[in-house]
């Protein structure tokens, strides 16, 4: 079939787009399925949106395909074969599912356009082929509200009109509209649980009592169902496979797991976010998930076990935690008790004649496995540091480790032990034993079962003895940006500013608030064979196969500021410099990008917005800051509830209106929060969290895109007022606003957010 001439017609004004969506909404409402509707509604859409064709996908198979359920346009293929696009990253549906955000391409058949979206888009030119039409411009979004619904994606010949941003606006409202109607036709399709209901097996009324009672204990509603209802794990299995669409996989204790896709992944974390491989390979990984629709994580999981493909089993949470549950013997089964008892029977034994001039030659076995057991331990529990420290005389030292960011006692240790553990920890690090009066520093790697462990090592003289400080290096390969907390709003500015081939983007925030991960997150995207990456640490904490990695030594001068200089005549595409902690080093970062690098940098600020003036301060030209700057992300840690024992509830009428209040409640209704229904969660502590409630820590964010209007108050050295009030007009949540978010969904609760963000702070 040949092209017939441009589609024709005038473009409509926004009032008069606005006024036929409307009726073409009210024919939909009044249609009795959405399928109907579409067919009489297809041309009228067509039409308003100016184009040739569109496909309306719906998600099926639960976060695996998108089906085609309508194609306007297209009528003489409309019902001849079903079209299905997996979630992948390889075909524009399958990309706008999976990434959840609008694209819009000028020409399809332009390959580099569709690798600067994603290295491994395509576009499936049989469809353009088979019908004789040369597509070339197109659009897709995502059709979604809480959770992905399906895709909508509009395409134009060679020779008809190219899109724009109002045409990706436009689709948008007519995804909206369609997000409404996908939403009423799937709530009739019921939950999880229905077919124990339809089976007889329960009744509405037992379901609906388990599930309150699951919510109010923290506990799963197939747990309660099995406990109170007396349900057979197959009979639940078989309505969520019913539910979700794919197969229920029981719990088997002969399976063997895919070791290859369990690499690096901790099992606390799987355990924690109810998921793991059964089986395949990096090809085709076989993942066991609780709830098999959420595509939140489903996403989590592509980014973290990056296979080509993906098949989805749905299972009980209980079964998932005992595939995950550690039955790995423990390091060494011996306890601290016990090993103070040898230590004990040794010093008897050897009996030394000089207590206060003890070398290393007097260090027993027993010494060495106590010092070997601690850091095994510390290392076990997630710790970032370890202390052994002395005490008064007469009383026994301690040993405290730092987990999350605050110091515990991990043990106390006997006073006639301590000194000698601190020996033996000099002798590890090859620092000087019988010097005792002066700090010390060194470094040291130790192999304990099948783990390298290394440590930075520094000893202080104290009034009561030598003190010593290990920090724990974890061996540096980079998280992956998917498992970093961003909300799905941020982490698509990050992709976006992180694809451009220039210009400077800064993320910030106090010591140890994650920067330096989240800055190699970010390259670990960027880290292919087509771009020279150069980075300046200090220390270079992860390492990544590709980059160039250098450490800085002030010491001998080698500064960042010198660094950057040797790698602009170094020929790269990216550069990381460590830190913009003076005026040369970040006039060096903005000269590299405006002369055509990409450049990431860190930087100690409280806010996104403050950033900007401390630069500016600095003494920056503001002409050239504001046309290098695409963006500014700060970020904290915040700690996170214990998954294992954390207890949902529904908060009071006070603590909603505090939480409303401090987000601020234009933004809150802005943002398409919702206000009434809340479900948050508190600490309870167990035993995997020491008793406290809390374990582990998330980054909570404020992202700051530098759009037009931003540039132009920079360019005006505009107040910091300003700056903040058109950062949030352009979009961005501040970090209490994203804490607040996270406390809703769950994971951390009003007093931790306080601890990070205050309470004065804007
Ligand atoms: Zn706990």
């Amino acid at each position: 079939m040949l092209v017939q001439g441009i589609r024709g017609g005038e473009r409509l004004s926004e009032e008069q787009f606005l006024a036929r969506l409307k009726a073409i909404y009210q024919i939909i409402r009044q249609s009795k399925t959405l399928e109907v509707a579409l067919e009489t509604v297809g041309e009228g859409l067509l039409d308003i949106l100016g184009v040739r064709l569109f496909t309306v996908y719906q998600c099926v198979e639960n976060g695996k395909e998108l089906l085609a359920i309508y194609r306007g346009g297209d009528a003489e293929y409309n019902s001849s074969s079903e079209i299905r696009v997996h979630f992948s990253a390889t075909s524009v549906a399958g990309y706008v599912a999976l990434s959840q955000r609008s694209i819009l391409i000028n020409d399809v058949n332009d390959t580099s356009e569709l690798v600067d979206i994603h290295p491994r888009l395509q576009f499936d030119r049989r469809f353009s082929d088979e019908r004789g039409w040369p597509i070339k411009p197109m659009i897709a979004v995502p059709i979604k509200d809480e959770v992905m619904l399906g895709v909508l994606q509009l395409i134009n010949f060679e020779g008809d009109p190219s899109f724009d941003s109002s045409d990706l606006k436009r689709a948008a409202f007519v995804s909206q509209m369609l997000a409404r109607q996908f939403r009423e036709s799937l709530q009739s399709n019921g939950g999880p649980f229905d077919q124990l209901v339809k089976q007889g097996s329960l009744s509405s009324r037992d379901l609906a009592d388990a599930q309150a009672n699951a919510s109010l204990r923290g506990a799963s509603v197939s747990s309660v169902l099995m406990d109170n209802y007396s349900l057979s794990a197959e009979a639940i299995g078989k309505s969520l496979a019913h539910h979700y669409r794919v197969p229920f996989m029981a719990y088997d204790p002969a399976l063997i797991l895919p070791l290859r896709l369990l690499e690096n992944i901790s099992k606390g974390y799987l355990r924690k976010n109810l998921w793991l491989p059964v089986a395949g390979d990096k090809n085709e990984a076989v993942i066991l998930i609780d709830d098999p629709s959420n595509h939140q994580r489903i996403m989590e999981i592509q980014g973290v076990l990056n296979a080509r493909n993906y098949v989805f089993r749905v299972g009980l949470p209980e079964h998932i935690h005992l595939f995950l549950r550690d039955d790995s013997p423990p390091e060494s089964s011996t306890s601290f008790e016990d090993l103070f008892s040898v230590l004990a029977s040794q010093s008897k034994a050897a009996q030394p004649e000089r207590l206060d001039d003890e070398d290393h030659g007097s260090e027993t076995s027993g010494m060495i496995q106590l010092v070997n057991r601690v850091i095994a331990e510390a290392d076990r529990l997630g710790a970032s540091d370890i202390h052994i420290e002395p005490s008064r005389e007469g009383a026994p030292g301690s040993v405290r480790i730092r987990v999350d960011g605050l110091c515990r006692q991990l043990l106390v240790i006997p006073e006639e032990h301590c000194a000698a553990a601190i020996a033996r920890v000099k002798v590890i690090s090859r620092l000087n034993i019988a010097e005792r009066r002066l700090p010390q520093d060194g470094k040291c790697k130790l192999k304990l079962a099948d783990r390298h462990i290394e440590m930075r090592v520094a000893t202080l003289p104290t009034v009561h003895g030598e003190s010593v400080v290990m920090r724990l290096l974890t061996p540096g390969s980079p998280m992956q940006l998917e498992t970093l907390s961003l909300s799905v709003a941020n982490q698509r500015e990050i992709m976006t500013i992180a694809t451009q081939p220039h210009g400077l983007f800064l993320v910030v925030g106090p010591t140890g608030s994650g920067k330096t991960t989240t800055l190699h997150a970010v390259l670990s995207k960027l880290n292919t064979p087509e771009r020279k990456i150069w980075t300046a640490e200090d220390p270079v904490e992860i390492t990544q196969d590709g980059l160039q990695q250098v450490q800085v030594q002030s010491k001998i001068n080698f500064t960042f500021a010198m660094a950057m200089r040797a790698f602009l005549r170094a020929d790269p595409d990216v550069i990381l410099i460590g830190e913009m902690r003076d005026k040369e080093t970040a006039n060096i970062g903005i000269e590299a990008s405006l002369t055509g690098h990409l450049v990431l940098s860190t930087l100690h600020t409280n806010s996104a917005p403050e950033t900007i003036t401390r630069l500016l301060d600095l003494g920056l030209d503001p002409i050239n800051f504001s046309d290098a700057l695409l963006g500014v992300l700060a970020q904290r840690l915040m700690r996170t509830l214990c998954a294992n024992c954390k207890q949902a509830y529904e908060p009071g009428e006070s603590e909603r209106l505090r939480l409303l209040e401090w987000y601020g409640e234009e933004d809150f209704v802005n943002h398409g929060l919702e206000t009434r229904q809340w479900t948050l969660c508190k600490a309870v502590g167990c035993s995997e969290c020491g008793g406290t409630g809390y374990k582990g820590r998330m980054a909570i964010h404020e992202m700051l895109v530098c759009g037009s209007r931003l540039r132009g108050l920079i360019y005006r050295r505009a107040s910091l007022d300003e700056l903040r009030h058109q950062a949030a007009q352009d979009g961005m949540r501040t970090m209490r606003q994203d804490g607040i978010e996270k406390i809703l969904s769950g994971h951390s609760d009003y007093s931790q957010l306080i601890q990070v963000v205050g309470v004065a702070i804007d």
